[in-house]
């Protein structure tokens, strides 16, 4: 008997994977030269499995004011905000984040994870339901956990079923508070949020959504999915992360009431956890000044997904996602040939993401890509003939095998 007993399936699944010389899961990355530009294994590799959507951890404006914070403000905060004291500039960072929504409250945490679990488990008490979307992230469902209310899952974006958990909660459902997110990152598809806000709206039941992979991608000025709908006036919290097309670390939660700012003193992850580093609040300060303004970068970025997509589907691969994105799924038929092509686009220099089970849902296997808007017209060129090869080496073999 051993405490370790329970890691066996787990081990099990990792062994399956091989010892090979660069690993698929946890993949070494030896450097990183550029937003989209590393070196894997000694060689050089374009970056196509990074969620880098507005490719900012590189830009020079961005850099400056992190290096100026670090000696300005030094390396950390060395602790809460709540115990030790809160910097003028994560104040500024979250009236930065409200006035971008031209709403008036913001709470920043200190990762994507946390804000989720900070907003989630603070917002809904033993007498209130999270309602959340079946697909949900582990930041949400770990939300749930830590929270004391009763969690219903419905099916994956899917109003009606919505609809049926809310209808049988009856009166209660104004104590409900519906979760979804702006774009799933397993399979890059995006919620029906309009059907969505219709059932919500019915009920009387709350709204929020999870930005983490929108913000920056949709809507005008990059608020997310919400925005490109027209819809923000109908959603209570918008939760989103630094980590992705903000180029760093932390996580923020932003709402139209003002009571939110309640949240900082019951938050659990928010209270006891050390609050951003002085530089991570300076880049992202910077970062989300040149997202609300970056329009070309979020063209630029439609224009590289929209390529990809448009030539894997000419190449007859099943994508998770009818809709062209940030992040590309292609559903293969088993691990092996997921894993086979993960392999075969390293060897072409390129770098993407391999989730299989038990990771992924339903034993689906999935090699994933991120775009980014720094990927060049050669960079996307070479992804697509990198696949083109992989397709014309299997027909071959399959011609050769009849
Ligand atoms: N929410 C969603 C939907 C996510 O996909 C992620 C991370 N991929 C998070 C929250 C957590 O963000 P972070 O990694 O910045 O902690």
């Amino acid at each position: 008997m051993s405490l370790f007993d329970k890691f066996t399936p787990l081990a099990r699944a990792r062994a399956a994977l091989g010892d090979a010389d660069i690993a698929p899961i946890a993949t070494p990355i030896d450097s990183v030269r550029s937003a989209t530009e590393g070196i894997i294994g000694g060689k050089p590799v374009i970056l196509a499995g990074t969620n880098n959507y507005l490719g900012l951890t590189f830009h020079p404006r961005v850099i400056e004011a992190g290096r100026e914070a670090l000696s300005r403000s030094g390396s950390g905060t060395t602790g809460s905000r709540m115990a030790n004291g809160s910097y003028a500039a994560h104040r500024a960072l979250e009236s930065e984040f409200a006035a971008a929504f031209g709403w008036p409250a913001c709470l920043v945490f200190s990762t994507g994870y946390q804000a989720n679990l900070g907003t989630l488990s603070a917002l809904a008490g033993p007498d209130d339901f999270l309602v959340v979307d079946a697909d949900s992230h582990a930041s949400i469902y770990d939300g749930c956990r830590l929270s004391s209310a009763t969690t219903i899952r419905f099916r994956h974006n899917d109003p009606d079923n919505l609809d049926r958990r809310l209808s049988r909660l009856g009166t209660d459902a104004r104590r409900a508070l519906v979760v979804v997110e702006g774009l799933y990152s397993m399979f890059g598809d995006q919620p029906p949020l309009r059907e969505f806000v219709e059932v919500k709206r019915r009920h009387g039941a709350w709204l929020l959504v999870d930005e983490a992979h929108s913000f920056g991608v949709f809507g005008d000025r990059g608020l997310g999915t919400a925005e490109q709908a027209g819809l923000l006036d109908e959603v209570d919290f918008v939760v989103g992360t630094f980590s992705k097309s903000l180029a760093g670390i932390g996580g923020f939660c932003v709402s139209p009431h003002r009571e939110l700012e309640l949240v900082r003193l019951a938050s659990r992850p928010y209270i006891f956890t050390a609050s951003p580093s002085p530089a991570v609040i300076a880049t992202t300060r910077t970062a989300l000044e040149i997202l609300v303004q970056g329009r070309d970068l979020r063209r630029q970025l439609h224009r590289n997904f929209s390529r990809l997509h448009q030539a894997l589907q000419a190449m007859d691969y099943r994508l998770g996602s009818p809709k062209p994105g940030p992040v590309l799924a292609i559903v293969l038929p088993d691990s092996a040939t997921a894993l086979a092509h993960w392999q075969e686009l390293l060897d072409s220099g390129i770098y993407t993401n391999l989730m299989i089970p038990p990771a992924t849902p339903n034993g689906t296997n999935l090699l994933r890509i991120s775009l980014s808007a720094a990927h060049t017209d050669q960079q996307i060129d070479r992804m697509i003939a990198a696949f083109e090869s992989i397709t014309e080496a299997r027909t071959v073999e399959a011609q050769s095998a009849d």
